[in-house]
């Protein structure tokens, strides 16, 4: 996935750091409303999908380069989000603030020290933020594609947040964000904005399936994100279909 011009490295699929995104990837909708999520066990998943691998390069990808990207996945949700907002009159304002840590403590949401292994918008600050060695991790194992995903899911709580959605259920909320990261993408796409790259929708497909829920995670439980099956389709859905796929309202 480029935003401008480049090639993005991408390291090797491991199932346990993926296992991992899945695990912190999200305190949904800020943890001021509850305990922050702790990551969960670290259980491994169904490894990448046969042949996965020859699609990866060395995973040589730096900090500064990660940074870089997720810059550029940064400004590329302002102007789709300013874009949706602006067709139905009204004024979006950006998040404020991506925030990068590293020790547990670092930054906080609502009073509440986000833990480490975890990536948050946190909607008492109107922030997203991200334990920058394990989404740095994340980004060479899974890679650059999957980074547009995992902030355009966080950047869609923001949205959610703007526009007042609060499902009873934490699913709910999850898989319309998924629905709208997809529908981030592959609007920034279709406007040609974003660029999709060789393997990238391999990359969505496999980090799809390695963020889903175990099969036996109730599905009103809080915390609840949606089975791997549930994730992508909501993703795609966005992706193919659009904003008007997502129920927004
Ligand atoms: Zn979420």
């Amino acid at each position: 996935m480029t935003a401008r011009a480049g090639r993005r490295p991408r390291g090797p699929l491991a199932g346990l750091l993926v296992a991992l995104v899945l695990a912190g990837g999200c305190v949904v909708g800020g943890v001021d409303e509850g305990a922050p999520q702790q990551p969960g066990p670290e259980r491994p998943r169904q490894s990448a999908a046969p042949g996965a691998e020859r699609t990866r390069a060395d995973g040589t990808t730096s900090v500064a380069e990660f940074k870089e990207d997720l810059a550029a996945a940064v400004d590329q949700a302002e102007v789709y989000w300013t874009a949706q907002f602006r067709e139905s009159g009204r004024r979006f304002e950006p998040i404020r603030r991506v925030v990068a840590y590293q020790r547990e403590g670092e930054v906080s949401c609502g009073g509440q020290a986000l833990p480490r292994n975890n990536a948050v918008y946190c909607s008492a600050g109107d922030f997203i933020a991200y334990d920058v060695n394990w989404s740095v991790s994340a980004f060479r194992q899974v890679g650059d594609a999957f980074l547009y995903y995992l902030l355009g899911h966080e950047y869609a709580h923001g949205v959610q947040v703007r526009l007042g959605i609060r499902y009873d259920f934490t699913i709910q909320q999850e898989l319309q964000a998924d629905c709208m990261a997809g529908a981030y993408v592959g609007g920034s796409i279709r406007a040609q904005q974003l660029t999709l790259e060789e393997g990238d929708l391999e990359e969505f497909r496999e980090g799809l399936l390695a963020v889903g829920d175990d099969p036996d995670q109730p599905w009103f439980a809080e915390g609840a994100h949606g089975t791997a099956e549930q994730r992508t389709d909501s993703f795609f859905r966005g992706y193919e279909s659009g904003l008007s796929a997502c129920n927004l309202g």
